[in-house]
């Protein structure tokens, strides 16, 4: 039977579940700044790098000021994002606004922070000047259409609601040049979840001779290329992380052939990960409650899709380990569910696991990305809290878990009574 590792042991996780009932969050601080460092030594060729953490994978404010302290910005998509990371300390040019189908106030409130803000359409350069205002400072975000393929979790990038044509991108960089736009930058995301460097490397080129031709074309200067996100993580036990130095030495191969040798340089090469930085130091931490054997073994948990729904969602893998428990002891084949009235509430299915009685303690790997942050209350369930597992061992509180009254709050009980049906 396959197995991963754990930041912890047994008895510390069953120690926690003394103090804070199952299920919940657990964010391991250490491994998660060693994976940032190593993310940035892969990029210390190029001054000018910048990773800006994609908030959505993991809006935890204690987790953002973490990132924060080991340098990575904020990449923001929504009105509360740009809220968090204000209230975190990161604002101005240490925000990447990527977003799309954006409403007017939140344009306002990327300008008010300063933020370096990325437009998804051409139309959205007049929208931005009427309504907010034009930045000095400007992105559009390239969809490479048919000229790149995608992969499997983004698809083909021409069927994606992303981005500007090529045609489109000489046009806008002209227009916001008209406009008095002066400094600018350009971007592109085209992969999630993809574990060949190559990918990488291959998107970095793309947008290299991007910035050579809209360059000559229009006249303009680029100070930076973003990248995207999209780096993705071993959730299987035998797959391998992302060799980030080769990512990262294959880029600047790229950089020195098409920007360094084409009198480009220099420009700054900008990251928006946000699964690889959290993900596989979050675990869900969670309780057997029942153990049904019908036409199938189940073993039936505490936790439910509200705590973690990739696996619903996208059939997505999620190794399990069972706490103190291993193959030596017997095995079973269970489905692991969650207790939603859905039939896709289940974290695995078929899988091979220790033989499971009701009590035991199962860790779920790599949460830490889109799990939490996916939650949602359906069937009135609650999301649970996080914790942080500081490099000394302590277990720190980073959000409690949702009570009933969260789930009232936006509820007029009192309005209610008064009401006559
Ligand atoms: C989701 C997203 C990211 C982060 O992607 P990961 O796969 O988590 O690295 C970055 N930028 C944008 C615009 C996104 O939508």
């Amino acid at each position: 039977m396959p197995t991963k590792p754990l930041p912890f042991t047994p008895e510390q996780a069953e120690s926690w579940t003394g103090q804070h009932p199952t299920p919940f969050h657990v964010y391991a601080e250490q491994p998660m700044r060693e994976n940032a460092r190593a993310l940035k030594a892969a990029f210390s060729w190029n001054p000018g790098f910048h990773e800006f953490f994609a908030v959505k994978a993991a809006p935890n404010p204690y987790l953002l000021k973490i990132l924060a302290a080991e340098g990575f910005g904020a990449d923001c998509s929504s009105m509360t994002e740009l809220l968090l990371a204000e209230r975190c300390g990161v604002t101005g040019e240490n925000i990447m606004f990527t977003s799309n189908d954006t409403p007017a106030d939140e344009f306002r409130k990327a300008r008010q922070l300063g933020a370096v803000i990325n437009l998804d359409d051409i139309t959205h350069l007049p929208f931005i000047e009427r309504e907010a205002g034009l930045p000095e400072l400007l992105c559009f975000r390239y969809n490479p259409g048919p000229l790149k393929s995608g992969n499997a979790i983004i698809g083909h990038p021409e069927q994606a609601k992303y981005g500007l044509t090529r045609e489109q991108l000489f046009d806008a960089y002209r227009a916001a040049k008209a406009k008095g736009v002066k400094r600018f930058g350009i971007h592109t995301m085209v992969a999630s979840n993809e574990l060949n460097p190559a990918y990488f490397v291959e998107t970095a080129e793309l947008l290299f001779k991007l910035v050579g031709d809209i360059s000559r074309e229009a006249g303009i200067t680029f100070e930076f290329a973003n990248i995207g996100g999209g780096i993705g993580i071993p959730y299987r036990p035998e797959q391998k992380p992302v060799d980030l130095a080769a990512v990262g030495n294959g880029i600047r191969a790229g950089y020195d052939k098409l920007i360094g040798r084409a009198g480009l340089a220099p420009l700054k090469v900008f990251m928006e990960c946000g699964r690889m930085v959290t993900g596989p130091y979050g675990f869900l931490l969670s309780r057997v409650l029942h153990i049904k054997r019908t036409y199938k073994n189940f073993a039936g948990l505490d936790a439910c899709m509200a705590n973690l729904m990739r696996p619903a969602l996208y059939g997505a893998y999620h190794h399990i380990t069972v706490l103190g428990k291993n193959a030596a002891d017997g095995t079973g084949t269970y489905d692991v569910t969650g207790s939603l009235c859905e039939n896709n509430d289940k974290f695995a299915i078929d899988r091979e696991l220790p033989a499971l009685a009701p009590g035991d303690l199962v860790a779920i790997h790599d949460a830490g990305a889109h799990g939490h942050a996916m939650g949602f209350n359906y069937n009135g369930k609650l999301r649970s809290a996080e914790y942080l597992l500081r490099p000394d061992g302590e277990l720190l509180p980073i959000r409690r878990a949702e009570t009933p009254e969260d789930l009232f709050a936006t509820l007029d009980f009192g309005k209610l009574a008064a009401f006559r049906p």
